[in-house]
């Protein structure tokens, strides 16, 4: 891994060199216009739309818009702004669609806004129970809508598909696509395919089974539905393909749900009548309690192709045969016709939670490359002729010290790419976070069907070291940047500067442009071909969403969704604490000389009052943190480092250590998200966990005092 690192380093800063030349001969051929635009001080810009997703049916998220481009981009200024409803994370891709931008905020609410203004025009609120925040594994967060025949779609969190007027927001219809009594969530946006709208759903970290459904747009009237993995064999099984699938599993997965759950990423191309859908990791990730004697798992990890007219199997390709970190297929994909070996090919190009970037015929499923575009310790290679990875001796080592990189978090996650034709680069937002699986060491983790998160591995191998610079440290561990991929040569081109992650969803445009936000509160324009960075503005909060472009009355527009929030403030909230992120959901809308000014970010300082003391023994704190990373880590952080997002329990007021039990085990506080635990924390180890919890708020009060922060 070492001598990979470093050829790779090398080819790195050889590639640096090379950008700015690169850049020169780029603008000398591809960019000639937008060069000349500089003397002609920005021309009208077409008007254009942002009707699809991804932009386009390749989902490339380019635009063709240039009134802003490389030369005057520093001119860019805030046109508007308009404050969402809730603080939770916001990832969704606006559409903009005859003048009016659709946006979904956290709980799946839809936002109908002025694109020129910014003036609100309607609002649906779903009222999703809040008690589903447990069912999911990152957040109550929305991807965006769909749009179609005057009908804007949005997937609820919990679990329906409701088809709203495009004019005044009034529901037309709604169908619950999943079980409610099961830990189905939906945060993706559903995707057209010709007269029928498709979504998938969430909860692999729950136990359920993944699928996709297909409903006609006019009525809500469900055409097809697609599992993703086999289920009960004495049930029967769906069709001959779920039969077939059922012969590389073992044990009794279904008990577990099996997972591949498509939570996020699906393109169709209409002219091959071909729907790909992202599939996810197993439930639970580990590969020995869901199917003991191995095999491959069909079709978790893979990128499937289906008839989009009937839902029928086309083809699969599997990235990560017999599934056991979270390797997602669930991560964007992008459609585009590469030259390749003198043919021109009809692709499909992912780079999945795995470090791979894969590219493939779309026709065929055929793989056609496919190298790594980050440190992965998994595996070292993908072997062309098999299609398989090649693993690494201590791949499935998951004794706690064992480290893997990409983590569970992926070395790409959902965050958009771009694929920018100009330059003929995939910009991909990449993340550099270690992680050690540790093997289950209670019962309780061994048996399925709990309902609740339980991915098969003991939190414990996760938990932060119990150091005094432990945030100085994780800045230097857990890091993103963007890279610049050429998918041809299956190389960097460029990188930007190492930053947190992970860096925010990308847009690229034919003004030579690539904007990304970043977990550091900027948006920023780069320079597509050099990477070098031409703008930044402060937004206050993280950009997470994948800007998008547009254009009115010969104004082109950018556009993003921000807030944080997400798995990034949940999971691995131990990230960014101390980064000081605060959650300022809004929609923030630039163009050219734009005058517009956000209000002063209201102050966050925390008083951390003297706790009430530690009466426990240790042993008692000591199973309280067990307990505390099992069951509260994935929301409240990592040894209490919250991302902003849940409370940071350390500040905990001391009525809630008075009604300690009702909360954790009775779920009083069901209505705001936080359900009760009775069924798998007993009042010991509840009490156990608020020992634990005083403990380390004891020792922040501590810290804070010798650093004369404390009042
Ligand atoms: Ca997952």
């Amino acid at each position: 891994m070492t001598d990979r690192c470093n050829r790779r380093q090398q080819r790195m800063r050889l590639c640096t060199m090379l950008a700015s030349l690169f850049g020169l001969l780029l603008l000398l051929t591809t960019n000639q216009t937008a060069v000349a635009d500089e003397s002609t001080a920005s021309p009208p810009a077409p008007d254009s739309e942002w009707r699809l997703h991804g932009l386009d049916v390749g989902e490339q998220r380019h635009s063709k818009l240039r009134q802003i481009n490389s030369d005057n981009v520093r001119k860019l200024g805030l046109a508007w702004y308009f404050d969402l409803y809730t603080r939770r994370g916001v990832e969704a891709t606006p559409l903009m669609v005859d003048g009016t931008l659709y946006v979904t905020g956290s709980w799946s609410m839809v936002y109908a806004l002025d694109a020129r203004t910014g003036e609100l025009r309607w609002f649906y609120n779903p009222e999703v129970d809040r008690a589903f925040l447990a069912k999911g594994c990152c957040d109550a967060v929305n991807r965006g809508v769909a749009y179609a025949d005057g009908k804007v779609i949005v997937g609820t969190y919990d679990g329906r598909l409701v088809a709203l007027q495009a004019s005044d927001g009034k529901v037309v219809w709604e169908v619950q696509t999943t079980d409610r009594n099961q830990s189905y969530t939906i945060t993706g946006a559903p995707r057209i395919v010709a007269d029928k709208v498709v979504i998938g759903n969430g909860g692999a970290e729950l136990g359920v089974r993944g699928y996709v459904t297909a409903y006609a747009i006019a009525t809500g009237k469900q055409a097809w539905r697609f599992y993703t993995v086999p289920g009960n064999p004495k049930d029967g099984f769906e069709s001959d393909l779920m039969k077939t699938a059922a012969e590389t599993w073992s044990g009794q997965w279904w008990e577990w749900g099996g997972g591949g759950t498509v939570w996020d990423s699906m393109v169709y191309d209409p002219q091959l009548d071909l729907l790909y859908i992202g599939v996810g990791n197993g439930s639970p990730w580990n590969q020995k309690m869901r199917s003991p004697e191995g095999g491959d798992n069909l079709f978790l990890t893979s990128i499937v192709a289906l008839r989009g007219k009937t839902g029928e199997y086309v083809w699969h390709y599997q990235t990560t045969p017999g599934e056991t970190w979270d390797f997602t297929a669930t991560q964007h994909m992008i459609l585009a016709d590469l030259e390749i070996g003198g043919q021109l090919r009809k692709v499909i190009m992912q780079a999945p939670k795995n470090g791979f970037f894969y590219v493939l015929d779309r026709t065929s499923g055929e793989l056609l490359s496919a190298e790594p575009f980050a440190v992965t310790t998994w595996a070292t290679a993908v072997d062309l002729k098999t299609g398989r990875p090649i693993e690494t001796p201590n791949a499935r080592v998951f004794d706690g010290k064992n480290v893997s990189l990409p983590s569970n978090a992926g070395a790409h996650n959902w965050q958009p790419m771009s694929y920018h034709p100009g330059t003929g680069l995939v910009y991909i937002p990449t993340m550099h976070i270690p992680i050690t699986f540790l093997e289950p060491t209670r019962d309780l983790d061994r048996k399925p069907g709990q309902g609740y998160w339980n991915v098969g591995f003991d939190r414990m191998g996760n938990a932060l070291p119990d150091v005094p610079n432990i945030n100085a440290l994780m800045d230097q561990v857990y890091t993103g940047k963007l890279l610049a991929w050429d998918p041809l040569q299956q190389e960097a081109k460029w990188e930007s500067e190492t930053g947190r992650p992970s860096g925010g969803g990308v847009l690229s445009t034919a003004g030579n442009l690539v904007f990304q936000g970043s977990a550091e509160t900027e948006l920023r324009a780069f320079n597509a071909a050099t990477g070098e960075v031409l703008w930044s503005t402060d937004v206050q909060t993280a950009a997470m969403a994948a800007p998008i472009t547009y254009a009115i009355d010969g104004v082109q527009y950018l556009a993003a969704a921000v807030g944080f929030g997400g798995g990034a403030a949940s999971e691995a909230g131990a990230i960014v604490h101390g980064w000081n992120v605060p959650n300022l959901s809004r929609v923030l809308v630039y163009k050219l000389d734009g005058k517009a000014k956000l209000p002063p970010v209201p102050p966050r300082e925390r008083v951390l009052k003297k706790p009430p003391p530690v009466t426990g023994r240790e042993d008692a704190i000591a199973l309280g943190k067990v307990m505390y990373q099992r069951h509260c880590s994935y929301c409240h952080g990592d040894g209490m480092r919250t991302g902003g997002l849940t409370p940071d329990l350390r500040y905990s007021a001391t009525a809630v250590h008075d009604i300690w039990q009702e909360i954790v085990r009775g779920g009083v506080l069901s209505p705001v998200g936080m359900v009760g635990f009775e069924r798998f924390i007993d009042e010991g180890e509840a009490e156990a966990i608020r020992q634990y919890v005083l403990l380390e708020a004891n020792r922040l009060y501590e810290q804070q005092q010798a650093a004369g922060q404390a009042r």
